[in-house]
């Protein structure tokens, strides 16, 4: 075993090289002039006027406080603004990075020197954004392009309020300045409880916008679109904006003023429009750490939009495998090293990379290791950590085809299979322990398995073969009664047509919750189901759903175990 590690060290040495260059993807912006801001504004505010007058203005506000016994203050706190961006799926990293602030400089003298330091100023009183710029620029990573294709950011409202403007149809890969016919794109502007702060989310995904409209009432947190490059902009973002439509109004024209949302050194800020969680100015992370099985391309240019990534997550034989990261306001000069780690917890092989200038959005150079039959078979983890957070990337040599997963688990670590894990592990409460669970078909958690209060537990299922496209999160802090039985859960046929039997000999539970969820994680269909003699057994009929895959999930008695189908 000694003999065997040795030489696979010595091989990882030879193997390890560099490859690649390091690369800042060019940060994506966007321009709207003042004069088209000015009439956006006003147009908005006109809307409104008509929305009012349609008596289709209804906010949540005031009137409402008494019947729903929420308090004023309870209120005003719903109305702290979120962060107006999410994953889609399940993701150990952030999938976005600030690359534009507000410009409080906004009246410098307007001569189109956009990014002149002495024409700029950021809420820290720094020059993180270019002359004029009225909003907050958000990127998507770590492949922005890949990112809008695949829909991975979702825009969400930030606070609740009414939608007065809704715009869509706009083309949504723009990759420089100018061209398009409309600079926000496709965009939603929401009205705020408040009546008069409206806040604007510009450039998304054609087809991507929330089916409400004009007029309709949406909820904080609220799904509106997916992040794209619509309107006038240079790349994949979400433009957030916030504006006061209403103020006194003496000479009759007036048309909004605008507001920064961040609150620093060189901006006091306004309640109806400051974030409840600001985040810090430098705020280092890892956007992605990834396997790959050849030398992954990087974009060459804001418009090159395809490239081979060659993701890969299982290996075997002579393998050479490709290790990137990705990193999010790098900004100290200081050396992070990579660790790579045998499914047994010894190290494998590390490297260092060092952010040769001061780069926000950055892809180390990637590094190539060799892997050999002499290396362990089983779950390997690729580490990195940043700013007091570990991240990590799990990937398979070897992969094994079903785990059976007992005994106190704590710690950060993951099991992953081909097929299946069954466990009965036992996560203590601490925030020390965050456990994953990576599998292709499904994750059970039997009698037995608990994962306490307090520590973080994750089922994802994305296995070895990468095979499913989404992930779901048993966020879970559940208890499993020890008596009770949990057998085999049956789905089929699977892939379905859309007729799904479902057969559980011994449910071990009078009544399960079942829910069908999509790829967004959004419940598609629901209902109960009881058992009869322990036997529990049903006709799905899910021919209304569209092709795809997605996740069963049944939960009763404290148990829940998750299955995936496939409609075809
Ligand atoms: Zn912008």
């Amino acid at each position: 075993m000694r003999y065997n590690l040795k030489i696979s060290l010595l091989l990882a040495a030879i193997m390890a090289i560099a490859t690649g260059y390091p690369q800042q993807e060019s940060r994506p912006g966007c321009l709207i002039t003042p004069d088209e801001m000015r009439a956006y504004t006003d147009e908005v505010r006109m809307q409104t006027d008509a929305l009012k007058q349609a008596d289709k203005l209804h906010f949540y506000p005031v009137e409402r406080l008494d019947a729903d016994s929420i308090s004023i203050e309870k209120f005003l706190d719903l109305n702290y603004l979120g962060w107006p961006l999410r994953n889609a799926n399940y993701s150990d990293f952030p999938g976005w990075a600030i690359g534009n602030f507000v410009d409080l400089d906004y009246y410098s003298d307007g001569d189109e020197d956009y990014f002149e330091d002495s024409e700029t100023e950021d809420y820290e009183c720094g020059h993180r954004t270019y002359d004029g710029h009225q909003g907050i620029d958000i990127g998507i990573h770590p492949y922005h392009w890949k990112a809008q294709d695949d829909g991975a950011v979702e825009v969400v409202a930030a606070a609740s309020g009414v939608i007065v403007d809704k715009r869509e149809g706009y083309y949504d890969e723009y990759c420089v300045w100018g061209g398009a016919a409309n600079s926000r794109g496709n965009s939603i502007v929401i009205l705020l409880d408040d009546t008069s702060t409206a806040t604007f989310y510009m450039h998304m995904k054609d087809g991507s916008l929330t089916s409400k409209v004009e007029g309709d009432y949406v909820q904080k947190g609220e799904y509106l679109g997916t992040v794209a490059s619509s309107g006038n902009s240079t790349g994949p973002h979400l433009h957030f904006q916030i504006n006061y439509l209403y103020e006194d109004d003496p000479d009759g024209d007036f048309t909004g003023y605008n507001q920064d949302a961040m609150v620093g050194a060189c901006n006091d800020g306004s309640y109806f429009a400051a974030f409840e969680e600001q985040p810090p100015y430098d705020d280092p992370a890892v956007l992605t750490l990834e396997t790959h099985s050849s030398s992954p391309e990087l974009y060459e240019d804001n418009c090159d939009k395809d490239i081979g990534l060659y993701y890969d997550n299982s290996f075997t034989g002579f393998a050479t495998v490709y290790f990137r990261s990705k990193f999010r306001d790098w900004v100290d000069g200081s050396s992070i090293t990579h660790w790579i780690y045998y499914p047994s917890g010894l190290v494998k092989t590390f490297y260092t990379r060092t952010n040769p200038t001061d780069n926000r959005t950055f892809f180390a150079p990637d590094q190539a290791v060799g892997f050999s039959p002499f290396d362990e078979s089983g779950t390997y983890r690729y580490t990195v950590e940043m700013d007091g957070e570990t991240y990590s990337h799990y990937f398979a040599y070897n992969c094994i085809a079903s785990q059976t997963l007992s005994g106190a688990r704590s710690g950060h670590g993951g099991n992953m299979v081909s097929f299946s894990i069954n466990s009965t592990q036992t996560i203590s409460g601490s925030s020390a322990n965050y456990i994953q669970y990576m599998a292709d078909e499904y994750v059970q958690l039997n009698p037995g398995f608990e994962a306490a209060a307090g520590c973080r537990f994750v089922a994802n299922l994305k296995g070895c073969n990468n095979s499913t496209a989404f992930a779901e999160t048993a966020d879970a802090t559940r208890q499993v009664a020890p008596e009770s039985i949990f057998s085999e859960l049956q789905l089929y046929p699977n892939p379905s047509m859309g007729m799904v039997n479902l057969y559980w000999p011994d449910a071990g539970m009078e009544q399960a919750a079942l829910r069908v969820l999509n790829q967004r994680g959004e419940i598609v269909y629901q209902s109960n189901i009881s058992s009869s003699d322990g036997l529990m057994a049903t006709v799905l009929d899910l021919q209304d759903l569209a092709k795809g895959v997605y996740m069963i999930q049944l939960t009763g008695d404290q148990q829940t175990i998750v299955r995936q189908l496939v409609l075809q």
